[in-house]
């Protein structure tokens, strides 16, 4: 247990970011938080697990100014030990090798473990689910043989339908890239992978993501164990080289980074990260990339655009909604009731990005980029300014812009729901950045 008051329970957390020094939990350098009461800090900082905010997933806590004993040092690096995973990569990569040499009959996939079977494990898991006869095909398929994670709050795993991932490696294609870096984009990883094992097709991808399960079906030159909101390559040095090397543009072969990830807040961890992996891209050709920057997609919902903004000003958000296929809500329906709120983030110059006419996008020729159907170019704020597909309504008083719910409060002073109450929080909200509300009440989420 940690010493001095209790761990701050709940409440708004700030992240003050990667600190040199922090202590490492078994998902790496850890970061360093403190609580946080009407925007100002308050008590102790401490250092909390970069990638889970669940403490039943990683319980690591320690107060920044608290002396640590040898024996709990000791005791940490036995934990972090024993808390990876039972195979390291390599074997992974023999076992599998192993795997597509068994015929049909002998190829057995646990599903309670996760885990691709040899013949002489079979007797460990026989109490468990096993799926059997597994193909060459669902060998190729792993986002659909493994089950999506669902933990809410460390990693749930949401996996694009099919004509978005279609669509997306559509366009990376025409635009020219021939490398992806695949930062937690397990599927669309898979769809480059089997089909350059299919036919002519000169993409390559590499994986990032936290999920180790996908070292089963893949080599080190194609996925790295990564986790995404502290830069920390599980592989060292050696998978930091993979990267790197990944990334160089022999042969005139351009790289692209695409990201998903997890919605949850944690915005300038993320974005710490994606730095540092521009950095390395920038790094790999001292001449040719001159002040460029290393085409992103970062694929997040819209509400999230400001903060974006914040830390990456050459970003611009597109109209396209990302579909997934296990996501209820962001579901493209078949009554065509919910419409996803997730958007693509790019650095690419916005006219570049073509959406598809047949679901309805079309040119603004003002804007110079493609806009969903029901967005209507404003006169009066000169663009196309919805965020979420509906056609919105231009306020004189807010000078811009609104939902075509919201309505202009005398009281606030700004266009809201109908239904909020006139007490102004001074700080911005978690979720959009805005004053006027808090993270509950962030109108972005309803
Ligand atoms: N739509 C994507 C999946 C997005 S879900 C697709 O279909 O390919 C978010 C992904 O990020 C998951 O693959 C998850 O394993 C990964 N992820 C979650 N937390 C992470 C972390 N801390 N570091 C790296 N990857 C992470
Ligand atoms: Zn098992
Ligand atoms: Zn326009
Ligand atoms: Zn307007
Ligand atoms: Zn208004």
């Amino acid at each position: 247990a940690a010493a001095g008051p209790g761990r701050p329970r709940s409440g708004p957390l700030a992240l003050l970011g990667p600190a040199p020094g922090a202590p490492s939990c078994p998902h790496g350098p850890t970061l360093l938080f403190v609580k946080t009461s009407q925007g100002k800090e308050e008590g102790r900082r401490f250092y909390a697990c970069s990638a889970c905010r669940d403490r039943k997933d990683c319980n690591f806590f320690q107060w920044e100014d608290e002396k640590v004993s040898e024996i709990r040092l000791a005791a940490r690096e036995e934990y972090n030990r024993n808390h990876q995973p039972p195979f390291t990569h390599r074997q992974n990569v023999d076992r599998y090798k192993n795997f597509v040499l068994l015929p049909l009959s002998k190829r057995r996939f646990c599903q309670e473990c996760q885990q691709l079977l040899l013949p002489a494990e079979w007797e460990k898991h026989s109490a468990h689910q096993c799926l059997c006869d597994v193909t060459t095909a669902q060998l190729k398929s792993p986002s659909q043989l493994l089950y999506p994670l669902e933990n809410k709050k460390t990693n749930a795993q949401y996996l694009f339908a099919d004509r978005s991932c279609q669509f997306l490696l559509n366009l990376l294609v025409d635009l020219g890239f021939r490398r992806v870096l695949s930062v937690g984009t397990p599927r669309l990883h898979e769809m480059i992978q089997s089909r350059a094992s299919q036919e002519e097709f000169s993409v390559r991808s590499l994986l990032l993501d936290i999920d180790f399960r996908y070292s089963q079906f893949y080599t080190e030159d194609e996925f790295c164990h990564y986790n995404m909101f502290n830069h920390h390559f599980f592989g060292g040095e050696a998978a930091r080289e993979t990267c790197r090397k990944f990334l160089y543009e022999e042969n005139g072969e351009r790289a692209i980074m695409v990201t998903d990830p997890p919605f949850g807040g944690l915005v300038e961890a993320l974005a710490s990260s994606f730095k540092k992996l521009m950095a390395m891209w920038k790094e790999t050709e001292k001449e040719g990339h001159d002040n460029k920057e290393m085409p992103v997609f970062w694929i997040f919902p819209y509400f999230f655009e400001s903060r974006i903004l914040d830390f990456f000003p050459s970003f611009s958000m597109m109209d396209y909604q990302v579909d997934y296929d296990n996501h209820a809500l962001y579901k493209h329906g078949k009554t065509g009731r919910r419409q996803s709120p997730v958007r693509i983030f790019t650095n690419l110059t916005p006219s570049m990005i073509v959406l598809p006419e047949e679901e309805g996008y079309r040119f603004c020729t003002v804007c110079q980029r493609y806009v969903s159907s029901g967005n209507q170019h404003c006169e009066i704020c000169n663009s196309c300014t919805s965020k979420d597909g509906r056609r919105w309504k231009h306020c004189v008083l807010c000078k811009k812009c609104v939902k075509p719910s919201w309505f202009h409060c005398n009281n606030c002073n700004c266009c809201t729901l109908q239904k909020h109450s006139c007490e102004k929080t001074e700080v911005g909200c978690f979720v959009c950045g805005k004053a006027g509300h808090k993270r509950s009440a962030c109108p972005s989420l309803s």
